[in-house]
């Protein structure tokens, strides 16, 4: 059967590597008096709102984060995403980091074994617009931030979310999205896609 290559999109933190528990160890250490933070406290996607904090302490505490946290992969992601290339499958990675953190993001990436075709940046942009760019279609899309992810579904044809606290809550009443709890659903439903895209021979 003939394989149609596919275009993945995929963001980094929160689907990738597990940012937010870095960034719980920089809030502890910046403020030890303040109350204590955990993840499933975290219930939306901006921090500011979940904190309490003004918009400039936010942003020092995920730049202090950015630049030395110890990131982990989130199970699985290096492993899939190496099977997703192998397979001659197209992997862009598509990040909201800062355009100056661009070295340290290869590197890290590098370091973890992610593969890709490209690392794009987007800017202050909407990721379905920075990346059409790139690309005129794509067939999946992983992301965590559901704001991007709800954008992304007007043109790409698969969009998984990551089910992570601060996206858990979206009634999803299109259909459009898909939630998926780990790498390893993100496998099977890619594959998924594959068969239901592939052409009936007859
Ligand atoms: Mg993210």
């Amino acid at each position: 059967m003939v394989k149609m290559p596919l275009n993945i999109g995929v963001d980094i933190d929160g689907v990738i590597i597990d940012f937010i528990s870095e960034f719980i160890k920089t809030y502890h250490s910046k403020y030890p008096r303040y109350k204590r933070l955990k993840k499933e406290y975290i219930r939306r996607h901006s921090l500011e709102s979940v904190l309490g904090l003004f918009e400039e302490e936010v942003y020092d505490l995920i730049e202090r984060t950015t630049v030395y946290g110890d990131f982990k992969l989130i199970p699985g992601a290096d492993r899939v995403l190496s099977e997703f290339t192998s397979e001659g499958d197209n992997i862009y990675i598509c990040t909201s980091r800062p355009e100056r953190h661009r070295l340290r993001t290869i590197e890290l990436l590098d370091n973890l074994d992610i593969p890709r075709k490209k690392l794009i940046f987007k800017g202050n942009g909407k990721k379905l617009d920075v990346i059409l760019k790139e690309m005129p279609h794509f067939d999946i899309f992983i992301e965590d931030n559901l704001a991007e992810a709800i954008h992304l579904s007007k043109l790409v044809s698969r969009v998984l979310v990551f089910r992570q606290p601060w996206n858990n809550n979206c009634m999803n009443v299109r259909g459009s999205l898909k939630y998926v709890n780990s790498w390893d659903e993100i496998r099977k439903t890619v594959s998924e896609y594959r068969r239901d895209m592939a052409p009936t021979l007859l």
